[in-house]
């Protein structure tokens, strides 16, 4: 099996894999969405009562959504996750009480009126675990309405909930072997125009298949060439796929979280295959 990676990025990941097959590629897409962890809030406590400001005026601490809602939305903010600190709450030292070695604390305080960013969590402790997509809107708040808010994340992973989810939109495809039978093209260009992701382009009097790996098999300039030049067909064994994160994660760590899940679920099962009897 060969992996060339096609696009890196810190949320995109692309690659081709060869010599390998769609059970692999499935194998690879479940465990990096549901097993790979990632830190998420799980828990919210609102303030309930009057909030005074710094000049004695009274707000109200509502705001115009159930705070279920409030406390939803701000459990999808990515949060920054650095999986060589954090353990999981349940299996921590602390025995699930909450430390700096199993959770973020964040505290939010805004009065209105004004618009609630998930940038407004402001991390009790470490400034490293601030949000980085700080202008994701939570709520509105009016005249006199305040939030004062006390929110824990933890780890979890994306079989519980999809806020622990670590890898986005994850998907794979067969790669496109496009043929053109250049002998009898009659160069009419149509293929080009049709293809909607870009594959084909008119180069040196001659239709080639610039972009293989945007080819998604829709097969739309197989069916508009009328000289029948055009053969496109999935090659088996070679797969390409590709995932994003939300960003509390780097995508190459997703990656290679992924791939290490997998081992380890293989290393169990042959652990427990060697202890049968002969
Ligand atoms: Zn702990």
């Amino acid at each position: 099996m060969k992996i060339d990676i096609t696009e890196m990025t810190p949320t995109k990941a692309q690659f081709v894999i060869s010599d390998t097959n769609p059970a692999f590629a499935n194998a690879l897409r479940r465990v990096i969405t549901s097993d790979v962890p990632k830190m998420a809030i799980d828990n919210v406590e609102f303030h309930l009562g009057p909030i005074m400001d710094e000049k004695g005026q009274a707000f109200e601490s509502v705001s115009p959504m159930f705070d279920e809602v409030v406390a939803h939305r701000l459990s999808m903010v990515p949060v920054p996750t650095d999986l060589e600190t954090f353990n999981f709450r349940s299996k921590c030292s602390c025995n699930g009480e909450g430390c700096p070695s199993c959770t973020i604390m964040y505290s939010l305080n805004k009065k209105g009126p004004c618009t609630v960013y998930s940038g407004d969590l402001e991390p009790v402790g470490d400034a490293k675990f601030r949000i980085k997509d700080d202008l994701i809107p939570i709520v509105k708040l009016s005249d006199d309405q305040a939030l004062l808010i006390y929110a824990t994340a933890e780890l979890g992973t994306g079989k519980q909930h999809a806020k622990w989810q670590a890898a986005i939109g994850a998907g794979y495809r067969f790669f496109a072997k496009i043929e053109i039978d250049h002998a009898k093209c009659d160069l009419g260009s149509s293929c080009v125009k049709v293809c909607p992701k870009g594959v084909l382009a008119k180069e040196e009097k001659k239709i080639v298949a610039k972009h293989p790996e945007k080819c998604n098999l829709c097969r739309a300039c197989v069916e508009v060439c009328d000289a029948g030049v055009i053969k496109v067909s999935p090659i088996p064994g070679k797969i390409l796929f590709r995932f994003e994160t939300d960003g509390s994660l780097q995508a190459k760590e997703v990656l290679t979280r992924g791939l290490r899940a997998l081992e380890e679920k293989f290393d169990g099962l042959r652990e427990q295959i060697s202890t049968l009897e002969e």
